[in-house]
């Protein structure tokens, strides 16, 4: 069982904004456009406290002033937003490499394989994201993408939602189908024409039935999205694209059996990482750096991924070998890169 951990930051800008003008805390604020009310634009975020008011995002401006004339009008500040977004999802990343990046405030983890509790990792990010940042999220955690979340989406702000697939009639089917991730207002509205508006009723419709209105593929989708199937994977976009490992030698040396030692043991540290880590590699370079810091390298390309170490250390020694070793040697250095996973 996949346990997939949907964060998302609450009013993520807004937030942000009452972070560095603590005066805006418990005040209704509006992001969007330049920040001026008056001009066209729609609504990035709003605080909770100009929610009340009906505000929500994607709201013309104007009609967001017309609603609530008091509030706080402020431009969006992407650049800042970016930077507090990087560094939450470098606080992610500390858990897992298995992060999806799937907005400014908002990513997928997969933790199946961590060691700990979907709670505590879960009470731990939060702990983290609130004192390197005094932000809060709201977390789902589910057995896939879809789920986690719709889950994220129960309790907000600061929320925290477990779910596993026996919720799925209790939690899931009296949502509107408008959670469902891939429904939009036209799949809502024509939903809404057949007598579909929450996500039980769907999960009742035959996929025959649903076919006649929609595609196959979507209509395959929505069959399986309202019964909370969802065999997507958690996607990482942050790949390392190569591994490598060098060593400095304690005198420069031109002794072939403490180079060629050195460079074995080189790529079969690298060979452990890239296994450790679930990667099959396609190109070996090495690079070997001489007494007077001139630097060479060579690289060997191989037909397949492979993490072998037998494939992977020949391949090594054939781009050494390319290599004239005129020189005293002062470095050398090992890197596996095409990296997959595999
Ligand atoms: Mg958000």
């Amino acid at each position: 069982m996949r346990r997939i951990l949907h964060l998302d930051m609450d009013a993520f800008f807004a937030a942000i904004e009452q972070m560095r003008h603590p005066e805006l805390v418990g005040k209704p604020i509006i992001i969007g456009g330049d920040g001026d009310p008056t001009k066209r634009g729609v609504v990035s975020t709003a605080s909770y406290e100009a929610r009340k008011f009906g505000i929500h995002s994607a709201m013309p401006l104007r009609r967001a002033y017309r609603l609530c004339p008091e509030a706080v009008f402020l431009p969006v500040d992407y650049d800042e937003y970016l930077k507090v977004s990087e560094k939450i999802k470098g606080i992610l990343r500390s858990f897992t490499s298995l992060v999806e990046d799937i907005g400014i405030d908002e990513a997928f983890l997969d933790i199946t394989d961590l060691n700990i509790s979907s709670e505590e990792i879960a009470m731990e990010i939060k702990k983290k994201i609130k004192d390197e940042l005094n932000l809060t999220c709201s977390i789902g955690i589910a057995p896939n993408k879809l789920l986690a979340k719709i889950a994220s989406d129960i309790k907000k702000p600061d929320g925290l939602s477990i779910i596993s697939e026996k919720d799925i009639e209790r939690l899931i089917w009296p949502l509107p189908v408008r959670k469902l991730w891939g429904v939009g207002p036209k799949t809502e509205v024509q939903l809404k024409n057949m007598g579909i508006s929450i996500i039980g009723e769907l999960a009742s419709i035959s996929l025959g039935r649903l076919i006649e209105y929609f595609g196959k593929s979507y209509s395959n989708y929505l069959y399986e999205a309202s019964r909370g199937i969802d065999e997507s994977p958690v996607i990482t976009h942050w790949e390392p694209k190569s591994m490598s490992r060098e060593t400095t030698f304690q005198r420069d040396t031109d002794d072939w059996n403490t180079i060629a030692k050195n460079l074995a043991e080189l790529t079969r540290e690298v060979v452990d990482n890239m296994k450790g880590s679930g990667y099959k590699g396609k190109t070996v370079t090495i690079k070997i750096r001489f007494s007077n810091f001139e630097t060479h390298t060579r690289a060997k390309t191989l037909d397949d991924f492979t993490n072998s170490i037998d494939i992977l250390r020949k391949a090594a020694f054939e781009a050494l070998g390319r290599i004239e070793l005129k020189k005293k040697v002062r470095l050398i250095g090992v890197r596996i890169g095409r990296l997959a996973r595999g």
